[in-house]
């Protein structure tokens, strides 16, 4: 069956000859077969097998079945697209009723009532954020979120958000810093959802971080991709949940900071899926994380061969 796919095909022709393993991005390494009527998806990797003596004799081909996670991942996107529609409504009157109590009746209460009705309140506001969370994931997963694309600058609009998370920042004595490449050429992006990344891995790298700990923001061209870095010396990741976190509801065991729905990190990767990115994290658990992301540079390559 793989070798049945054109594209399985090409990679491995290419690898044999070539010498080295595709550059391939996640979407770009998964292989999916129909078999009587049950579709499977394997992802797979291609790796150059040599003599030793310079010939180049073949490449292995390993493949991966994650039809379970596959399945495990489309019952979260659909129990999120039906969670966050169901509980809007009902959310908004609850939310109505609260805000009235407090307008006309807090005054009137005892002080249990009043202690009753605070705590509503903020438990109110974190289902919010909540089902604002899961609104965002299943209508950018849908494909319902139009993506604005024009050429903006990545110095800028790391500028921008360091300019937003300052007064954070300097409430939990961390220090921000941002560093740009010189003359980094535009990347492809609607500007107000990648912002809306860079913000989202800043106030998790404030969160994570001690006080007088340091939070540093980096754009840098590599090859015709830009990246972008969120880099903190706060807490680190345990080695065996780096490949997770970015999963829908996934959080690292025992973190008990309040607020957190484990999906900031899902919002953030498939908003740079839709930008056809990759987004990855380098950790050291006890020294700090780095999380990265790459886009695509403005121009195009053939403009570039030219010059
Ligand atoms: P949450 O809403 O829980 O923050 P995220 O998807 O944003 O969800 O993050 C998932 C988990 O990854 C967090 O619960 C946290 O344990 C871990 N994490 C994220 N960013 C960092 C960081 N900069 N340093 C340490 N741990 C982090």
């Amino acid at each position: 069956e793989s070798v049945k796919s054109e594209k399985l095909f090409d990679h491995l022709k290419a690898t044999m000859e070539g010498g080295k393993s595709p550059d391939l991005d996640e979407s770009g390494s998964i292989l999916t077969v129909k078999r009587k009527g049950r579709v499977s998806h394997y992802l797979f990797s291609v790796t150059p097998v040599s003599t030793g003596f310079g010939d180049l004799r073949g490449a292995a081909l390993l493949l991966r079945d994650i039809t379970k996670l596959k399945e495990l991942d489309q019952m979260k996107s659909d129990f999120i697209s039906t969670a966050s529609h169901e509980l809007r409504t009902p959310l908004t009157t609850i939310e109505m009723s609260v805000g009235l109590l407090m307008e006309k009746e807090y005054e009137n209460l005892d002080e249990k009532g009043k202690e009753l009705l605070n705590a509503a309140q903020e438990e109110l506001a974190r289902l919010k954020a909540l089902t604002d969370d899961l609104l965002d994931l299943s209508r950018i997963e849908s494909g319902k979120v139009l993506m604005n694309m024009e050429p903006v600058s990545a110095s800028e609009l790391i500028e921008k958000t360091a300019k937003i998370m300052q007064k954070q920042a300097d409430e939990r004595t961390i220090e921000l810093e941002t560093e740009a490449d010189a003359a980094l050429p535009p990347i492809k992006a609607d500007a107000n959802k990648i912002t809306w990344v860079i913000t989202n891995l800043v106030s998790n790298a404030l969160r994570y971080t001690e006080r007088g700990g340091h939070i540093k923001l980096l754009a840098k061209r590599s090859g015709n991709k830009i990246e972008i870095t969120v880099a903190d010396d706060g807490a680190g990741i345990p080695y065996e949940f780096q490949s997770k976190i970015f999963e829908k509801f996934v959080r690292v065991e025992g973190d008990n900071q309040p607020r957190g729905t484990g999906l900031g990190l899902a919002i953030c990767r498939e908003i740079v899926r839709a930008h056809g990115g990759t987004i990855w994290v380098e950790s050291v658990p006890g020294k700090g994380s780095a999380f990265t992301f790459s886009l695509q540079a403005a121009e195009n390559n053939e403009r570039r061969k030219e010059i």
